[in-house]
């Protein structure tokens, strides 16, 4: 197969990553069983970072980054896919050791891709994406540690995760209370995506006392440092926290109090490590409970030429929703 197509590749220049819209062909793609016609891909914080050169993302260089896509199979040697079925792939390391998912062609091993699950459009799978299938292990974790009703609260609100978790957890009736560094400028958005209320303020960014008022069942947490302290500060006796996320930082400065006198329980979740049977049926929940208003609410799409100024929007902070990359506008 000769023909041409575009793709972003990020080369590595004095130590620094630069990232440009090149024209590769087939025989420049790695070497896989299953050959991807790209359908859509999304933007994600990790994304994000690799674009910009933030922290150490991508481990080889050239890369293709995009941790996630949805496309259709155009040919396969293994037994699991033909030609012509439809594939989502999200993890594996994809966009950091592995090409990944902005460009119009990819070749991956035939385990990193799952059907798509019935129910489910390619570009539905990519507003969901990563940061939504994360959303929903979030869920989950709450609900095996028996949070299934009661106050929670969802940080970073405006953000991906964030987006999709509030929606999730409106629609399975939890009452959430969405946190934000820009509550009045947030509020009629994450109102619409289900939140009951919106708070935030000066005190979140400060070391929080050991334990504060009880306020919480459950909370989504996606910033981490001083946020995530003072989560586990407010959480009520037997309470859960999902942590996923760093947007604020990677650092953890809290006390055993929440932990011995409150009984509360810390849920690390993450989505690259997750087995597959779980991730099923994360791809098959969403895909009845995702509903498609709050798609609509909270997604944007942008073409490949795109993608590099949106990047830098996520790491001021300021991206809300989600970015789904049409890869063949
Ligand atoms: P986004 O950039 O879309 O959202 C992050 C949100 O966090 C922002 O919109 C903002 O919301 C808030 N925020 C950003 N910077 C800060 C800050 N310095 N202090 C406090 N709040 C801040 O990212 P995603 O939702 O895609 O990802 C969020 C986090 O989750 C990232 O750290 C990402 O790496 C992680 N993640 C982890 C995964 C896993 O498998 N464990 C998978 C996907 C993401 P607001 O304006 O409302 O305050």
């Amino acid at each position: 197969m000769t023909t041409t197509f575009q793709a972003i590749v990020v080369d590595q220049v004095e130590g620094k990553p630069v990232p440009q819209l090149k024209n590769l062909t087939v025989a420049d793609l790695p070497a896989g069983e299953v050959l991807v016609a790209i359908d859509y891909s999304s933007i994600n914080y990790k994304d994000a970072m690799a674009l910009t050169g933030t922290g150490k993302i991508i481990r080889s260089f050239p890369m293709v980054p995009g941790i996630d896509f949805a496309g259709t199979v155009v040919e396969s040697s293994s037994a699991d896919y033909q030609a012509g079925d439809k594939v989502v792939l999200t993890g594996w390391s994809v966009g950091e050791r592995f090409w990944g998912g902005y460009s119009q062609m990819q070749r991956v091993k035939a385990e990193w891709l799952v059907p798509l699950p019935a129910g489910l459009s390619s570009e539905s799978a990519m507003a969901i994406g990563t940061a939504g299938l994360t959303a929903m292990l979030c869920v989950m974790a709450l609900q095996d540690a028996g949070v299934h009703h009661g106050k929670i609260l969802v940080t970073g609100a405006n953000g991906g995760v964030g987006s999709v978790a509030i929606s999730l957890l409106a629609g399975l009736g939890y009452e959430v209370t969405a946190l934000s560094q820009r509550p009045d400028e947030n509020r009629d958005y994450l109102m619409g995506l289900g939140a009951k209320d919106v708070i935030g303020g000066p005190e979140w960014k400060e070391k929080p006392a050991p334990l504060g008022s009880q306020r919480w069942q459950g909370a989504v947490d996606v910033v981490g440092g001083t946020v995530l302290a003072r989560v586990l500060s407010e959480m009520d006796y037997g309470g859960a926290v999902a942590a996923c996320g760093l947007a604020g930082g990677f650092g953890l400065e809290t006390t055993v109090m929440p932990f011995i006198l409150r009984g509360v329980r810390l849920l690390g979740v993450d989505s690259v490590m997750c087995p597959k049977d779980r991730r099923m049926a994360a791809w098959q929940r969403l895909a009845s409970e995702f509903a498609a208003p709050a798609q609509a609410q909270m997604q944007r799409i942008a073409g490949l030429g795109e993608v590099m100024a949106l990047a830098k929007d996520f790491m001021a902070g300021t991206s809300r929703g989600r970015v789904v990359v049409d890869v063949n506008r």
